[in-house]
Formats: C-alpha cells, sequence, structure tokens
C-alpha cells in the first residue's frame, strides 16, 4: 500500500478572504506547498495548531500563528492519517481519525453536562439579567417601542376620540404629570372602544385604557388614581422590564448588541406580552405607593384610587377576564389598608375636579352604541 504525500487544499494568507489553491505535501517534521506565485512555504508540526477535522465529514482546518493567522483548509481529511504516519511524534497533537468515536462520546456527554446550565440561564439567569439589560436601553428605543405596542391595539380596536372626553383626560393627565421631575417620557393616552375592564402602560409612556374601566369609575379622581398607578410602571420601566424577561433571546441579543430595529421587530411579541402577563406583586406594591405619591402632590385626594381598586377586586370576584387587570393586584383590605397608611402620612390640600358633576356622561363618551342618547 502506497502512501498518499500530496493532497490537494487551499491556503489563506490572513489578510485577505480569497482562497489560493495549493497542493501539500506532508513530509516527517512538517508540511510543504507552493502558492500560486511560487513562494515555497514549509509548515513545521511544532508550529501547526488545528482548528477543524475533529469530525467525520468536516473539512480538516490548520492554521499556524497567532492573531490573523495563516490558513490551509484540505477537503479530504485522510491527510491526518498519513500525518500521523509520517510525522510520528512531531504530530502527536493534530487529531487521529482513529479516535474519532471517542471523541464523538466526550461531545455528548458535554452536551449532556451543560443542559442544566441552559436550564438555569433560561429559567433563572434572564430574569435577574432582566434588571441590567433594561437599564442599558436607551429611552428614545423604548419609546419607540412602545409607540408600536399602542399601535398594535389601536389597530385592531376602534379609538375614542370624542373631543370632550379627550379634553376631560388631558386635563386629568396635565394635573398628575405636572409634579414629575425631569421625565424622559412624554404621556399618551389612548381610550379604546372595549368593554374589558382593563389599563396598561407601554414602555415609553403610551397609556392604554379601556372603556369598560372608564365606565366603572364614579369620579375623576378614580381614573387619576388608575392613571398614575399606569404612570409610575411608566417611569419605573416596568413594562420595559417584563417584556425583556419574557420576549425572545432574539430581542435580548439586539438590545446588548445596539441594534434598535431588530428589537423594534419584536413589537408584536412585545405587545402580547404586556396583554397577557402580570407584573411581580413587588412592582403593582411600587406602582401603587409611588402613584398615590403622585396624586397627593397633584392636589387629587387619594380616596378615589384606594376606593376604585377596592370596588372593582370585589368585582373580580376570581378574577376572570374582563376584570384581569385586577386579578393581579395585591388583596383589597390588604390594599387599601397599606394606602390609607401612606396617605396619612403625607396629608395635603385637596381640590376637586371642576367637571366632578358632569362625570357620569362624560365617562360614557366612548361609548358609540349610547351616542345617540347622550349629549
Ligand atoms: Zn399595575
Amino acid at each position: 500500500m502506497t502512501t498518499q504525500i500530496n493532497w490537494k487544499g487551499s491556503y489563506y494568507d490572513g489578510r485577505s478572504l480569497v482562497p489560493q489553491p495549493v497542493s501539500i505535501t506532508v513530509e516527517p517534521t512538517g508540511l510543504t506547498f507552493h502558492i500560486a506565485s511560487g513562494t515555497p512555504h514549509f509548515w513545521a508540526y511544532s508550529e501547526i495548531q488545528q482548528t477543524q477535522g475533529r469530525y467525520s465529514g468536516e473539512e480538516v482546518r490548520l492554521e499556524r500563528g497567532a492573531g490573523l493567522s495563516e490558513t490551509l483548509v484540505i477537503p479530504n481529511a485522510n491527510i491526518l492519517l498519513v500525518i500521523h504516519q509520517l510525522g510520528g511524534d512531531a504530530a502527536r497533537h493534530i487529531h487521529h481519525p482513529g479516535m474519532r468515536h471517542k471523541r464523538v462520546y466526550w461531545t455528548i456527554a458535554a452536551a449532556l453536562a451543560a443542559l442544566p446550565i441552559i436550564y438555569v440561564i433560561f429559567t433563572w439567569g434572564i430574569p435577574s439579567l432582566a434588571g441590567p439589560i433594561t437599564a442599558a436601553i436607551p429611552i428614545s428605543w423604548e419609546t419607540q417601542l412602545g409607540q408600536f405596542v399602542q399601535q398594535e391595539f389601536t389597530e385592531k380596536e376602534q379609538v375614542c376620540d370624542n373631543a370632550e372626553l379627550t379634553d376631560t383626560l388631558e386635563t386629568i393627565m396635565g394635573k398628575l404629570i405636572t409634579p414629575i421631575q425631569d421625565s424622559p417620557y412624554k404621556f399618551h393616552v389612548t381610550i379604546v372602544d372595549s368593554p374589558m375592564v382593563n389599563a396598561m402602560a407601554a414602555p415609553g409612556g403610551y397609556l392604554i385604557v379601556f372603556r369598560g374601566l372608564l365606565q366603572k369609575t364614579d369620579t375623576p379622581a378614580e381614573l387619576a388614581g388608575v392613571l398614575a398607578h399606569e404612570i409610575q410602571h411608566v417611569l419605573l420601566r416596568h413594562g420595559m422590564r417584563l417584556i425583556v424577561q419574557h420576549v425572545s433571546m432574539a430581542v435580548i441579543i439586539a438590545a446588548l448588541s445596539g441594534d434598535a430595529s431588530g428589537m423594534l421587530s419584536y413589537g408584536l411579541q412585545a405587545a402580547q406580552t404586556l396583554q397577557t402577563l402580570s407584573y411581580s406583586r413587588e412592582a403593582e406594591n411600587q406602582a401603587d405607593e409611588q402613584g398615590l405619591a403622585l396624586l397627593q402632590q397633584a392636589g387629587i385626594h387619594p380616596e378615589g384610587m384606594i376606593s376604585f381598586f377596592e370596588k372593582l377586586s370585589h368585582a373580580d370576584g376570581k378574577g376572570t377576564s374582563p376584570f384581569r387587570y385586577f386579578s393581579t393586584h395585591p388583596p383589597p383590605s390588604e390594599r387599601r389598608q397599606h394606602l390609607e397608611a401612606l396617605a396619612s402620612a403625607h396629608a395635603v390640600h385637596y381640590q376637586n375636579f371642576a367637571f366632578e358633576p358632569d362625570w357620569p356622561t362624560i365617562r360614557n363618551l366612548c361609548d358609540t352604541q349610547q351616542v345617540g342618547s347622550k349629549k
């Protein structure tokens, strides 16, 4: 049996991506080959590192030098047998295909060992990384993502644009926003004509109130309480954090690599996340506490907020669909006690809204079915 000492391959000089075809000769101390210009090359086995070709079907890849190393790629892995046959001890560090199955078993074992690590990253790693990742997301992206989420909602449902209702909401929002200092967000409220008793805060200041919730309020102060709570979810970046925790790994990678468009292409997923998942109890308590403080700073009596949350949590009963908003919040009695204690600690002078007596009319302005009977 003759030993084949000449092999076809490609040479990369480390500076260009263009391969140069070469014929490689296997010698006892190393490999020799000539590139097109005619320059002879000799690579001693001691200089050679094998970076590919340990598995059957793979091309053999040999490199020399650090950094932008020179590379030889040989399609036929049998060259390795000849290198071992002729090179002996000098070629010991180069993979011997005879050892192949052992390596395959090791690879499988290593993959199995990695499974718990992957599991930990997915169940524990991402949630605990969500804080720092959220903090690294620029406000401008958050705002764009919020706008996208808001569009997802408003495309599917009809938006209420009644002028009197819009003006009223702007008055309430204006009062609430005035005490906020250095907010990076511009707040927008959209009323969606849906019977759902729900409200949500998309990232970046896009608040969505569903008609069903609006109609359940007995005073503007009650609606102000809900808005104050949602404003705090935005300022505390709870929605952004929830999205980071639950959307696919691709969004996180996009966020970390600075690819805004990559993140924005997940707007739909983000919208679904906000609609279907709930904040942690801790986040809800925070939004309650800071929301209450905001109401007080705005001169709005916090009793509206407290009683509204309590009222709807009773109506909710088992936390089923239209009242989902309240199914995830703290138990009503505990919540009232906690908020009342906070409110009495900072008693301030409160004012009523000028449109208070007209509220029963205003809260129904969104209901297109009833539009004829109102006015
Ligand atoms: Zn909330």
